[in-house]
């Protein structure tokens, strides 16, 4: 058997059609694919534990026999409890399989079992250890000399649908076994000596199969040379994509700004509502810079919930206007855009611009008198959701995009916004505030601005976790704020009750309204309401006639009511740590100190608490990302895993940031240096082909 990368799966001895078929709903059809499957984790199966020696608390892999096993059903559950018992030369441990009928008649007394888990002590017979549903595999015993299962540092993998990990692990340890094809690298062979990093091929063959002595830690810390070339290798050709693509930006003419001129000055002077932070001056400036330039502008600003980012965006704008040309703003919600409307026709009163607002909920007859207003010029500033980008809204003159929430939109999105301008400078805005590495790799292609520093006048968001049995003070203590003048925000996570027994928006309304506070003036807002009736809503809560909000995430983004001191978030445990930080947004942003109640009950899911416990014991957006970050990872953290935007085999932006700044430096190197061009040239078509698809948002657009 002569295997190449371009090889058929199917040439693997033991895959058959079916496996193959699941094997391709991954994208898995060659072998090429096959070896670009990386496993996970490493168990060292040279140097086993001895059960005598297992140690409670610690994670171990042992190898054993099987000598007996039982299945134990509980009244009325409708599932079981698998009991195994496995016994070395040095003692016996028991093993707790829950949920695992299925497991029944699978292990034969005598045959020769891996497991691998934490070891915990049995909670009703004190000192018998034991392992809760641990990861097992059961080997053959005898010959370990070619075993792809024991006597070696042994890789596993994702199990993909039925294709277990150890079937993965034979599949490829065949492919290897086979391989006689070449393996093109992509990193120079100086990048190779410079960081001692081994062969493309080296690094592939023994990341799956690492040496006997290699140091099995650091693969589970992905730290080892092979994994920390293949970690720069993907980091190496994101970037590179990135770098090529801003190039061809920037080689594209822009339309440069006037701003030092007294006239522009003065303009933007004239609409500022309050004395910047110093935070919002530089960023300003560095905005300012970019937008005299005569190449468009791709910046990105970000800056906790907040800190003050329209203002600067709505200053950027003046600029723009003052030199004849419209702004665009989108907004990724009907109730932000409206609020933004609201805002920008207050701040821009004094300079008698002329302020737009488009959404879909809109009259038809409104529809085409403001469409005409933008396609004609009319109208200087033009903020809305989606509505902006449909065919039907044609700019007279589009100087520059303001994108806010940019983690709501694709990056598709943000084009199709600016293609309704010659090379319009382009300015997006987020609050998910994200360490700077991670923001070089998802927005590697914008220059970045920081709002790192709170408007002054801001007292901290006192933050507490109360069980729904508390519920009666909670309330009482919404009566007194709103005594004393203040408003409450109430959340739910869904509209309608269903059968998850969630509480819900619209029932606990009539409920709270009706009972709780018959007394006070209680509003209800969620997404599924009209346009007019959520604006209408929304208006009565700013001006203070509504006194309690009860609502959905409808209000995670955005809205901005100083007088509202209070959130009570029930169901706290069901969000998310970036969606609770930014609910609780909503709060603490006028001078009387605020107060964020979670509502959920003690005994939660590890996560949940890790989520709660983090969201009462700091306020800082970027902690608060970062945590997130750990707890979920990046591509569920962008929810980028369905959008395909990054997707890194083995690299983590987070863990990984010092071979990411490393990466970026090279890629950035070759891709400026015209005296590289040819070696450019060859790494161009290896990302025209294959990774094309893999890195698809940094692909040479
Ligand atoms: P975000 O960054 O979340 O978009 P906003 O721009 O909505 O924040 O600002 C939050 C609030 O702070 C707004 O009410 C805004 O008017 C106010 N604000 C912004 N900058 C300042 C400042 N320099 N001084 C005082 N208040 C400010
Ligand atoms: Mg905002």
């Amino acid at each position: 058997m002569e295997l190449t990368l371009d090889s058929a799966v199917t040439q693997v001895k033991g895959l058959g059609p079916t496996r193959a078929a699941l094997l391709a709903e991954r994208g898995i059809t060659t072998i090429g694919h096959l070896l670009s499957y990386l496993p996970f984790r490493y168990e060292d199966r040279i140097h086993f534990t001895r059960i005598a020696e297992l140690v409670p608390g610690q994670p171990a892999t042992v190898e054993a026999q099987v000598e007996s096993s039982s299945l134990v059903r509980f009244a009325g559950r409708r599932n079981a409890m698998f009991h195994l018992r496995v016994k070395d030369a040095t003692g016996q441990l028991h093993l707790k399989f829950f949920h695992s009928a299925y497991l029944n008649g699978k292990f034969k007394p005598g045959q020769t079992v891996v497991l691998h888990g934490k070891v915990t002590m049995d909670p009703n017979r004190p000192m018998r250890m034991e392992m809760i549903n641990p990861e097992y595999e059961l080997v053959e015993a005898g010959d370990a000399s070619d075993s792809t299962e024991v006597g070696r540092i042994v890789p596993v993998y994702e199990a993909i649908g039925e294709i277990s990990s150890r079937m993965l692990r034979r599949y490829i340890y065949f492919a290897i076994q086979n391989f006689r094809g070449e393996i093109p690298d992509p990193l120079a062979a100086d990048v190779l000596r410079q960081y001692g990093f081994p062969s493309r091929r080296d690094a592939i063959f023994s990341v799956h199969f690492p040496a006997e002595d290699a140091d099995v830690a650091a693969l589970n810390e992905f730290r080892s040379p092979a994994q920390a070339r293949m970690i720069f290798e993907e980091f190496f050709l994101y970037q590179l994509g990135i770098a090529l693509r801003r190039q061809s930006e920037q080689r594209r003419a822009g339309i440069p700004m006037r701003v030092r001129e007294e006239t522009v000055r003065e303009a933007v002077k004239k609409i500022l509502p309050f004395k910047p932070t110093a935070a919002q001056k530089r960023v300003l400036a560095e905005i300012a810079t970019d937008l005299e330039r005569n190449t468009p502008m791709s910046r990105l600003l970000e800056g906790d919930v907040g800190s003050g980012k329209t203002i600067v965006a709505l200053e950027a704008a003046a600029i723009a206007i003052e030199n004849g040309y419209q702004v665009a703003l989108m907004a990724p919600t009907e109730i932000l855009a409206v609020q933004h409307y609201l805002s920008a026709r207050r701040i821009f009163a004094p300079a008698r611009y002329a302020v737009e607002l488009l959404v879909s909920g809109m009259k038809w007859s409104e529809k085409t008198e403001a469409l005409e207003r933008i396609a004609t010029g009319k109208a200087n500033f033009v903020t809305g959701t989606h509505a902006l980008i449909e065919e039907a809204v044609q700019f007279a003159k589009l100087g520059l995009v303001i994108i806010d929430e940019q983690h709501r939109f694709g990056v598709l999105q943000r084009k199709r916004l600016a293609e309704k301008g010659a090379a319009p400078h382009t300015l997006v805005m987020t609050a998910t505030p994200i360490p700077r590495t991670l923001a070089l790799t998802l927005y590697g292609d914008l220059d970045l601005s920081v709002i790192d520093e709170m408007p002054p006048g801001r007292t901290p968001v006192e933050t507490q976790w109360r069980e729904e049995k508390s519920l009666a003070g909670v309330w009482e203590f919404v009566r007194r704020e709103i005594a004393s003048g203040r408003q409450a925000y109430i959340i739910y996570p869904v509209v309608e009750e269903s059968k998850q027994e969630l509480k819900a928006a619209t029932a606990e309304y009539e409920r709270l309204s009706k009972n709780v506070f018959p007394q006070l003036r209680v509003g209800l807002l969620h997404g599924r309401m009209r346009s007019e009736e959520k604006d209408e809503i929304m208006e009565e809560f700013r001006a203070g006639k509504i006194q309690i909000l009860v609502a959905t995430t409808v209000v995670e983004v955005g809205v901005d009511v100083r007088n509202a001191t209070v959130m009570v978030i029930e169901h706290a445990d069901r969000f998310g740590l970036a969606q609770l930080h930014q609910l609780r947004g909503r709060i603490g942003r006028g001078a009387h100190k605020s107060y964020c109640i979670l509502v959920a009950p003690q005994k939660v899911t590890e996560e949940a608490r890790a989520r709660l416990e983090t969201l009462v014991a700091t306020a800082d957006g970027f902690k608060i990302a970062e945590e997130d970050l750990k707890l979920r990872g990046p591509g569920e953290f962008f929810g980028t895993r369905q959008h395909g935007d990054v997707a890194f085999q083995i690299a983590h932006p987070l863990r990984d940031h010092k071979l990411l700044d490393l990466a970026r430096g090279e890629a950035f190197a070759l891709a400026e240096n015209a005296g590289r061009a040819a070696e450019l040239e060859k790494l161009k078509r290896f990302l025209g082909s294959e990774w094309q698809s893999k890195f698809r948002l940094a692909s040479v657009g």
